[in-house]
């Protein structure tokens, strides 16, 4: 039986391992070439397109793991690339061309929002921002030159879910391109390209390698459209190295066990902040408070490791408190072994004005918090002695 027919857990242990294996090698051994001798076809003809390199992405370490993403995120194909963003610019920029318009999302990753509204217009292109709870007049916003729309899977920090099924519906009713980063969510908990979206994109340095110990992204779509963007992607350069490849494509073997581990934590800790003195609002999709529960059950296979919280407080407040936590860390990212957490206000929504956060619902005393694989009873204590 092909891996391509087998269950979700299958794949991430044998998905695109190469068989036979090399020198009976268990786990994929690391390539660490960045070039590879030509062998010529049966005539001896070189071609360029056989040539190895490493900036192509089609060295052994990239193929295996080309294949065994594609197959989880169930996509035709599959790119890696050297950051969430190599995946997310090179995506954007290779199917909205000069003269083009996106429509996007409004609360999205701070990155994206940046290149989208700073970059885009001065590479040529147009995008127009919906606010994430408005998707039943998309028709609003098309233009004669639409041609994609981009969204988040669950937004940061305060895990909205958008209305997805009308965001592939009415990219299918105007034949547009449909681009979603799942990297909240997971394929663990969904896929997208089964759901009806076009291109899927990850920041793999999150839950897909899940150790906090490499910057890595991916993009998951057709043949057709991987095979388009390839060109550009090669050019830009965002190539992932062959020693990153094989830490991702070891993390990847355990983003099951991961992320339904982080699942169950993150619930069980979101229900016990709700009790904390100190806390007056938690937002997490797996609440029934969540404005977005019904749709996220119907959706989503699991809830995700990701949870915010207001304070019951000043910033400066919640800050003396926050530091009486001994087991997560203040950091950014997220999706690794280890607890973190920040608040958005002085991170990853410090360059914009207050008024402008206090627009898009992120008050100062908002903590963001990234479920590791600590115990949760342990996490519970940790929450409440810091918080009551
Ligand atoms: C972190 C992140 C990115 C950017 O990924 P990098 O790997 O840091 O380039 C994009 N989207 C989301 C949702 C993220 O959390």
């Amino acid at each position: 039986m092909e891996t391509k027919k087998m269950k979700f857990e299958t794949q991430l242990i044998h998905g695109g391992e190469p068989s036979p294996l090399i020198e009976r090698a268990v786990t994929m051994p690391i390539f660490q070439s960045s070039t590879y001798e030509i062998a010529g076809n049966s005539s001896g003809e070189i071609n360029y397109h056989d040539i190895k390199y490493v900036r192509l992405n089609n060295t052994p370490n990239h193929v295996a793991l080309h294949e065994k993403i594609a197959q989880i995120e169930q996509g035709e194909a599959a790119i890696v690339s050297s950051s969430g963003m190599a995946s997310i610019t090179s995506a954007l920029l290779g199917l909205v061309g000069p003269g083009e318009h996106l429509i996007a999302q409004d609360n999205l990753y701070g990155g994206t929002l940046h290149f989208l509204k700073e970059f885009f217009p001065k590479m040529g292109r147009e995008v127009t921002f919906f606010p994430s709870e408005q998707t039943d007049n998309l028709e609003s916003y098309l233009k004669k030159n639409t041609r994609g729309i981009y969204v988040e899977a669950i937004s940061n920090p305060l895990l909205k879910i958008p209305n997805l099924r009308e965001v592939v519906n009415f990219s299918k009713r105007h034949d547009l391109v449909s681009m979603i980063d799942n990297t909240f969510p997971s394929p663990v908990n969904f896929n997208p390209i089964p759901f009806g979206f076009d291109v899927v994109l990850h920041s793999a340095t999150k839950y897909l390698n899940g150790h906090s110990d490499v910057v890595a992204g991916a993009m998951v779509s057709t043949r057709e459209i991987v095979k388009k963007i390839m060109p550009l992607f090669n050019h830009l350069g965002g190539c992932l190295d062959p020693h990153a490849c094989f830490l991702l494509h070891r993390g990847l073997k355990t983003l099951g066990v991961r992320v339904r581990s982080q699942n169950e934590s993150a619930l069980k800790v979101a229900k016990a902040l709700e009790k904390c003195s100190k806390v007056s609002k938690v937002i997490y999709p797996g609440l029934v408070s969540h404005p977005d529960n019904s749709r996220a059950k119907e959706w989503f296979r699991g809830l995700g490791g990701m949870l915010s919280f207001e304070f019951d407080g000043t910033p400066e407040q919640a800050d003396l408190a926050l530091k009486k936590l001994k087991i997560p860390f203040l950091a950014p990212s997220l999706g690794g072994v280890e607890s973190l957490y920040i608040r958005p206000a002085i991170a990853s929504h410090s360059g914009i004005s207050r008024a402008d956060r206090e627009k898009l619902g992120i008050k100062d005393n908002l903590v963001r918090v990234s479920i590791g694989l600590e115990d949760s009873e342990d996490l519970i204590e940790d929450f409440k002695s810091a918080l009551n």
